[in-house]
């Protein structure tokens, strides 16, 4: 958070990319991250928490929607190396939810492999129809990360972790006018 800080006030320090870092992580990682963000160009998780090499482990996928890949590789560090954070980060006009949330509205489906980014949308999708929203897919997106970071902060391999305290699973909106990222739930209390 405090270099999204920096990021939102164009105060970079671009920590951990020089040559030394580089030699510093070559032999060993242990990053103090694992970020789920959306395939946008405009929300690269390195650039917006002004992190670096080594850093943070990043899975970005279409609406950051997951399947059992991607639930596995976001589960790869908490599990094997006690990475104590994972942040599941929508961001502001996504194209992705967007799409997904006009088409089931107007039941139809994506084209090609583009609907399967719909269909995992689908919960989200259906928590949003029930109430009212000025901005449904901004909605849409919100809850999405809340109920992809529930699902893994309660699921049979994680869920062990967050009650021991050893790993937080936080869902988070990223604003590409200001740039900063709001914690939405799951922050850690200590
Ligand atoms: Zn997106």
């Amino acid at each position: 958070m405090d270099g999204n800080k920096r990021w939102q006030e164009g105060d970079l320090k671009h920590p951990d990319r020089d040559p030394g870092r580089r030699e510093f992580v070559a032999a060993e990682q242990d990053p103090f991250g694992v970020i789920l963000s959306c395939i946008d160009s405009r929300v690269p998780p390195e650039l917006l928490f002004d992190t670096g090499l080594g850093d943070l482990f990043v899975m970005r996928t279409g609406g950051q929607v997951v399947d059992s890949v991607v639930t596995g590789s976001v589960e790869y560090g908490p599990m094997t190396s006690g990475t104590p954070l994972i942040v599941v980060l929508g961001h502001q006009r996504c194209g992705a939810v967007k799409a997904s949330y006009e088409a089931m509205r107007a039941g139809k489906k994506l084209p090609g492999n583009l609907q399967s980014i719909a269909d995992a949308l689908r919960p989200a999708y259906k928590e949003t129809v029930k109430g009212k929203h000025d901005d449904p897919v901004d909605a849409m997106t919100r809850i999405h990360v809340k109920q992809t970071s529930a699902a893994l902060r309660s699921n049979r391999d994680l869920d062990p972790l967050v009650k021991k305290g050893s790993l937080a699973v936080v869902s988070a909106y990223y604003s590409l006018d200001s740039g900063r990222v709001e914690v939405l739930t799951g922050a850690p209390s200590a």
